[in-house]
Order: structure tokens, then sequence, then C-alpha cells
């Protein structure tokens, strides 16, 4: 290995991220093309203006008290006469959409959900102007109704009642990661030296954390396999029969292959939990929303899945730092802590005797709430109340939409740019049904043999380093993409986000790729004309320096 393949070796994919940009980004006058980020480049504006449309009526409300100082002083929101006013404000600003968007909103709440309108309105003026903490801390009440309404109806298809589920309000799916794995230690559900099962491929943090010194967990891989159009094999899913593995933990659809457990996979997985109705199901369904009908692992395992969803992907906003944990009422996880031996119990009644008389009865849930803050600052924990109301207007503006008009939009924008990046690319794109096509993999190998034949296929495998090649992508055509290894895919693969750059970016992409193929086939040819031995992978000298100095 020479040095510089040494330091590369060394580095988190994150950092080697890092070092593409650099590298991507060294010739002036170029453009640097950074498909390795997963962060979006539309959002969702609707629900914003009816953010900001919110707020003025909120401050006005506000300004009723204290009017006589007139020192831009107001006081907290009363409920009394709420919904009279804001049918008021209605009447004078009905012409603007945020404004319509609200009018459409109070009615849903009231008309589609039974909810009281003045309750959801006092609840959102409040929460808007951030004028007390967060209470419950768990999520607000109107906020929480709303929201697992919402979940329920994307994630679950109609399997679990959106009564029995509860929600805690976090700061993104990243953040509900560090506050789960915390509690399920704390209160002695997992310990060092328990096994995790872990879906790959995964994105890269999530392999990660049960490594940490904090946990010492051990990480057994459940592997999904390009072969299956990236499913679970029975025989790998099987590893979760073993009683040592506590804890399933996996992204659906997946990070980097964006394709959802299909029907076999979760049936598969439901007769598992029959089997091991102590497995802990972790599920991170962040892209489960740009999926059709898309079916959680906590549609067919409630009782026994834990789900985080984040809003960052779908509707653009991941400044916003916007995520649930679902639990249903009746979980294996408040059964495995009544279960605990009596002398845990009696180190977690110490732990959490500063929150209620009786911890027994206290929810795993509520557990992870108090942990978030340290247990003893429990009063403060919970999600800012002014992001709280954000999150419900996303909700709301999906549940509302029937025609499910964003969600057809915002698939249509990724699945045209993959179109564009496989057009340019001259190869046919992957038809992958329970794929969201968030992000799409290029296995470099495979479309060397479709564009030049197996023959140079072998060639490439044999003679190029895959990171390297990302390298020299990186600095020849100024693309970034993120190496599919650093997810843990067994096969040499680069992954391009289909969220982040425009239409005639992706075409780019597919023509640099394309061209960098045909240098090397170039190559190839060259080295076969003099008889190299393609499959001993050293060729003449000049090429194999050029591959190596990247
Ligand atoms: C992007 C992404 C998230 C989003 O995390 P936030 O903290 O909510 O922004 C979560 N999980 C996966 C697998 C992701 O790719």
């Amino acid at each position: 290995m020479s040095k510089q393949q040494d330091k590369y070796a060394a580095l988190s994919p994150f950092e080697l991220k890092d070092a593409l940009i650099q590298l991507a980004s060294s010739k002036a006058g170029r453009l640097m093309l950074n498909a390795g980020r997963g962060n979006p480049n539309f959002l969702a504006t609707l629900p914003r203006r009816a953010f900001w449309r919110l707020g003025l009526f909120a401050t006005s409300e506000a300004e009723l008290s204290y009017s006589y100082l007139r020192h831009d002083i107001g006081g907290l929101p009363r409920i009394e006469g709420i919904e009279a006013r804001f049918d008021t404000f209605l009447a004078e600003n009905h012409e603007q959409p945020g404004v319509a968007f609200l009018a459409r909103a109070v009615s849903y709440v009231r008309e589609q959900l039974g909810l009281s309108a003045s309750q959801f309105l006092h609840e959102m003026v409040e929460g808007i102007l951030g004028v007390n903490y967060p209470e419950p801390p768990r999520m607000l009440r109107v906020s929480e109704q709303i929201t697992r309404e919402y979940i329920v109806k994307e994630m679950v298809g109609g399997l679990v009642s959106a009564q029995n589920v509860e929600l805690f309000a976090v700061e993104g799916g990243t953040a509900a990661m560090t506050y789960l794995f915390n509690s399920l230690r704390s209160n002695g559900l997992v310990k060092a030296g328990d096994k995790v099962a872990i879906g790959a491929p995964i994105f890269t943090p999530y392999i990660e954390i049960p490594q940490l010194e904090d946990f010492q967990l051990e990480a057994v891989m459940v592997n999904a396999s390009p072969e299956a159009r990236w499913q679970y094999s029975d025989r790998e899913l099987e590893k979760l029969l073993d009683p040592a593995v506590k804890i399933f933990f996996c992204v659906n659809p997946s990070n980097p292959a964006s394709v959802k457990i299909e029907a076999h996979g979760l049936k598969k997985l439901a007769d598992i939990v029959r089997r091991r109705p102590d497995l802990i199901i972790l599920t991170d369904d962040v892209y489960g929303t740009f999926a059709n009908d898309f079916k959680s692992l906590f549609a067919t395992c409630p009782q026994n899945t834990i789900l985080v969803y984040s809003f960052s992907k779908y509707f653009g906003a991941t400044g916003w730092r916007l995520g649930v944990i679902a639990l249903h009422r009746d979980n294996i996880l408040d059964r495995k802590l009544a279960a605990l031996p009596a002398s845990e119990k009696k180190r977690l009644n110490k732990r959490y005797e500063s929150l209620t008389p009786d911890v027994n009865a206290l929810r795993f849930l509520d557990r992870v709430v108090a942990d978030s803050r340290s247990v003893a600052l429990n009063h403060t924990a919970g999600l800012s109340t002014p992001q709280q109301v954000q999150m419900v207007l996303f909700a709301l503006f999906a549940l509302m939409d029937s025609h499910n008009g964003y969600k057809s939009a915002v698939t249509k924008i990724i699945r045209r740019r993959q179109a564009v990046l496989y057009r340019e690319l001259g190869i046919v794109q992957p038809d992958n049904e329970e794929s969201v096509d968030y992000y799409t993999l290029l296995d470099l190998e495979e479309i060397s043999r479709h564009i030049y034949g197996d023959a140079f296929a072998a060639w490439v495998k044999a003679t190029i380093d895959p990171t390297q090649l990302l390298f020299k992508i990186a600095e020849d055509t100024g693309i970034v993409m993120l190496p599919g290894s650093g997810f843990g895919t067994l096969k040499p693969e680069g992954r391009i986000s289909l969220a982040n750059l425009n239409e005639y970016e992706y075409a780019m992409i597919g023509n640099a790729l394309k061209k960098l193929l045909e240098d090397y086939f170039a190559i190839f040819t060259k080295e076969g004309k003099h008889g190299a031995r393609v499959s001993s992978g050293k060729i003449s000298k000049k090429p194999r320096s050029k591959i190596d100095s990247y």
C-alpha cells in the first residue's frame, strides 16, 4: 500500500467525503458536484407559509394583553374567544395561501379528527410564541394527536389504531437514536456484550453507535443482497433467532440502497417475532414517506417495534430538526421493565424517584424523555414548542393532501433525475419496485460489464481499487460520491443522492462517468495488445501508477 492509500484507509466515510470534496473542488473554473449529500434541494413551502402567518396571528393574540402599556409587551394568549378572533383574521387575510391553509387545517382538525378547534388554535398560538416549557414534555397534547394520525396514515397502512400510538417529539431522527440507545442501556434492557443485529447496508453512524465504548454491543450484520434486489434473505433474517440478539436495528427503506422491505420480508420478520417475542425492533423509517403504501415493521410487529421518523428529508427540513419516536401503548419494552430482577428495579427506583412515587409504573417512553435531560432536568425536556408547531403543520399538509400531490411531485423530481443519470451513462436504469430511489448505487464493475463486456469488467475489478476510483472521479470530474463500502455494502459501489442536485447536473455526472470508463477502456485495449495478463492484476506500469496516485 502506498502512503496515500494508508491515509485513506484510516478515514471514516465522513472524513473520506471531506477529502473527496476537497479534491473535487481543487480545479479552478470547474463545478464541484456533490452527489454525496442526502440533504434534499426541494422543500414543502405551503406549511412554512402557514407557519409565518400563524406567527403573526399569535403575536396579535399576545398583544391583546398589556395593550395599555404600549411598550411592545404582550401577555400569554387566552383560549376564550380564540376561534372567533381567528375567524376575523381569516376574513381579513384569506387571499394569503398560508392563511387559507390554516383555515383548512382548523376545519380538518375539527371535522376529520374530531378535536377541539379552540384547543388546537390555543396550543398552536402558545406553541409558536414559545411562551411555556413543552408540557407534557413528551409532546404537546393536540400536536401528538395530529402527528400520530400522520404517522399511522403514512407508515402503518391501517393495521394499528392511531389511539394506540404514543409519540415523543425529538430533534430529528439522529437525536431519537441517541436518546433510545441511552435509555435502553440505562434501563438494563441492553447490556455490554449483548448482540445487536444491524440490517446492512446502513447509514454509517448507525454501525458506529452500538460499537461505542458506552454500549459495547456486539454487532451482527444481517445483510441485504444486491442479487436479491436488496432484500434480506430468510437465512440472513434467521440470525435474529439467536436469543443473544436483543435488538434488530434497521433503516427501512434503506440507506444507501433506498429499498423497502417487501411483503415477504415483513411476514418473515413477523414469524421470527412470534418465535422471539422478546426481540426489540428499532426501525428508522425516514424514507418511508417517499413510498406509496409504505408498511413499516411497526405495522406488522407493533408491540416489539420502536419506530423513528424524521421530517428532515421528505419536507426538506434538515435545519428544523424534527423527528418522532413512536411506540405502541402495549409494548414489550414496558413488559421487559416489569420483568426486571428486583435488584435492577431497586436501582431504577432510585434513578427515577424524583419524577414519581411509583417508578414501576413509569413507561419506557417517559423514561426516554426523562433520560434525554439526565432525569433531574425532566421538567425542561421536550422539543421546543415552535418546532412542534411546524411539525404539526407538515403533518397536516400531508394529511389534507388527499390526492398525494406533494408526494407525487417530489417522487417525480427524484425519478426524473435518476432517468437522466442512467440515460447519459448509457445503461438501463435498475428497475426495483420496492425502491424509493432517493439514492442510487453505482457499481462501476457492473456498469463496465453493461457497456464493454465481461473481460473489461474483470479488468476493472482486478485493477482498480474502488476507493481510489472515487478519488479519481472526484479529481477528474469534480463529482463526489460516497463509497458504498462505508455503509457496509459488500460490493464496490458509489452512492449518488438523487435529492441534492438538479437534473442537468445528473446528466453531467452520467456523461463524466461514461467518459471515464471510455478512458479506462482505452487503457485496457492498449494493455491487451501488449499481452498483459488481466487476471494477475499487474498491468503495465504506466496506468497502474496513474491509478495508484489517487
Ligand atoms: C438523513 C437521515 C436521517 C435524518 O436524520 P435527522 O437527524 O432527522 O436529520 C435519519 N436516518 C437516516 C438513515 C438518514 O439517512
